[in-house]
């Protein structure tokens, strides 16, 4: 049995049922979901984009192997309206390197796993970076520490609020 937090998010529609029934479909196909945060909405992260994103965080108990997590959540995006090939052609009409989306659900940490392969990277990547993840993690598992960083999601969070406001201030 491992640990998973994983982060749904959207844009497209109206996405707070569709968070609703994520979850419901996590919980009763990949495991119990132990617990979620609220819902938090923010612009767009990376491309402008007509609207708002919505963000929840859970954390499930699950005894899915990671590769098989990630193949769950997909048929999951998929069962809740989630079309990759109108998102490449949106992405290729626009240019901007991500797209709007009905769905989307990403693991951000698989109990301590480190994992860097084309199909899946553990921890994500960016998390670390955006608020969106962080601010929704920060509610349900603050202490949680980064296998890699080795820092609380609270320090990471912290930090990328310091470093945007120093942006902001012109001290960067
Ligand atoms: P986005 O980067 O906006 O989430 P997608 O949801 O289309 O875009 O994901 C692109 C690819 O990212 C997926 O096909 C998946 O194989 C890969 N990926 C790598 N690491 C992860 C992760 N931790 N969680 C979810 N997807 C991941
Ligand atoms: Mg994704």
């Amino acid at each position: 049995m491992a640990r998973a937090i994983i982060i749904t998010g959207g844009n497209m529609g109206d996405v707070k049922p569709r968070l609703r029934q994520a979850q419901q479909m996590i919980n009763a196909g990949i495991g119990i979901v132990l617990r979620c945060s609220h819902v938090y909405e923010s612009k767009a992260w990376g491309f402008t984009a007509a609207d708002d994103f919505k963000n929840q965080a859970m954390e499930v108990d699950t005894d899915l192997a990671p590769e098989e997590l990630l193949a769950a959540l997909q048929e999951i995006e998929g069962r809740l309206g989630r079309d990759r090939e109108a998102e490449a052609a949106e992405k290729a009409r626009t240019g901007e390197p991500y797209s709007s989306r009905l769905i989307d659900i990403d693991i951000i940490f698989y109990d301590d796993a480190v994992v860097d392969t084309p199909r899946l990277k553990l921890p994500h990547p960016l998390m670390q970076e955006r608020d969106f993840v962080l601010a929704p993690l920060a509610e349900i598992a603050p202490e949680k520490v980064h296998p890699v960083l080795g820092k609380t999601v609270e320090q990471l969070r912290g930090e990328l609020l310091a470093r945007q406001a120093a942006v902001h201030n012109g001290e960067a």
